[in-house]
C-alpha cells in the first residue's frame, strides 16, 4: 500500500518531463512554421524583382522603349539584378545557418580586426550617405565562425548606415567586459517604434518596405543577425527611440 506522499517526488518529475516536452513540441512546431512561412516568403521576394526585370527585358526586346530611355530601362534591370543577387546570397547565408551551424569552422577571431574591415568597407556607402562612422576599441579575440562574424556585424553597421539621417553619426565600439566581449553600435538614425522592435529580428520584416527596397535592404540582415548570435550563444540587446536613434548590442 503506497502512500501519496511517497508518490509525490515522482508524480513531480512526471509532470515536469511532461512540460518539457511539452515545450519542446511547441518549439518544434513553431520552427516548422517560421520555416513554411519563409519558402512561401522567398518564392514571393524572388519573384518581385524577377517579374520586373523580365518586363523591362520584354519592353526592350519589343522595341517599346524610346532608344533615348534605354540607358534607364538597362539601369533599371541593372538594379533589380542586384537585389536578386543580394536577396540568393542571404537566402543561402540563412539556410546555412539553419541547417548546417554544426559543421561550421570556429576558430579563435579577433572581432576588432573584423570590425575594422567592415568599416573600412561601409567607408563609401557612409560618404555617399554623408554619415560620419566612429570606431573605438582594441584587439578582442572570440571563438567563433569568422564569416559569421563578418555578415552579423556588417548587416548592423550597414544598418545604422542605412536608417541614419543625413549628416548622422554611427558609432562603433569594442569593448571587453569581465569574460564577454560587446560588439556596440549606435546611431543617431530614424529610430524604431517599441512595437516594431521584437518583429525586426523575423525573417523579411521590414519597418517601411519601400524605404528598406529603395536602401537594398533584403529583410534578412537582421534575422542573420539572430541566428548568428545563437550559434556564438551570444546575446543581443536593443534600445531606441523613433526619431532619436539606434543602439543595437552584441554580447558574446
Ligand atoms: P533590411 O534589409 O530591410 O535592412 P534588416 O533585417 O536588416 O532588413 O532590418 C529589418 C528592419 O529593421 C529594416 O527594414 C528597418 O525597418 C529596421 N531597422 C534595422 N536597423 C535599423 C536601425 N539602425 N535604425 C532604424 N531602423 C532599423
Amino acid at each position: 500500500h503506497v502512500e501519496y506522499e511517497e508518490l509525490r517526488p515522482l508524480l513531480n518529475r512526471v509532470d515536469q518531463q511532461n512540460r518539457q516536452i511539452a515545450q519542446q513540441v511547441e518549439e518544434l512546431r513553431q520552427a516548422e512554421t517560421v520555416r513554411r512561412e519563409f519558402s512561401a516568403n522567398v518564392s514571393h521576394e524572388l519573384k518581385t524583382p524577377l517579374m520586373s526585370i523580365s518586363g523591362y527585358a520584354e519592353l526592350m526586346k519589343n522595341e517599346m522603349v524610346r532608344p533615348q530611355d534605354v540607358p534607364e530601362f538597362a539601369g533599371r534591370i541593372y538594379d533589380e539584378a542586384s537585389r536578386l543577387t543580394s536577396l540568393v546570397q542571404d537566402i543561402i547565408e540563412i539556410s546555412k545557418l539553419d541547417e548546417k551551424s554544426g559543421e561550421m569552422p570556429f576558430e579563435t577571431v579577433d572581432l576588432y580586426e573584423v570590425v575594422q574591415d567592415i568599416c573600412q568597407n561601409l567607408m563609401l556607402p557612409s560618404k555617399r550617405k554623408q554619415v560620419t562612422i566612429f570606431t573605438e576599441g582594441k584587439s578582442a579575440e572570440i571563438y567563433g565562425v569568422r564569416h559569421i562574424l563578418y555578415e552579423m556585424l556588417y548587416n548592423l553597421v550597414d544598418n545604422a548606415i542605412k536608417y541614419n539621417k543625413e549628416g548622422g553619426y554611427v558609432k562603433v565600439l569594442l569593448a571587453k567586459e569581465k569574460e564577454h566581449v560587446i560588439f556596440t553600435v549606435e546611431d543617431n538614425g530614424i529610430g524604431i517604434a517599441k512595437e516594431e522592435q521584437e518583429r525586426i529580428f523575423e525573417r523579411f520584416y521590414r519597418v517601411d518596405k519601400s524605404h528598406s527596397r529603395q536602401t537594398g535592404g533584403t529583410g534578412l540582415g537582421l534575422a542573420i543577425v539572430k541566428h548568428g548570435a545563437m550559434l556564438h550563444h551570444a546575446e543581443i540587446l536593443l534600445s531606441s527611440e523613433p526619431g532619436k536613434g539606434t543602439k543595437i548590442q552584441v554580447q558574446f
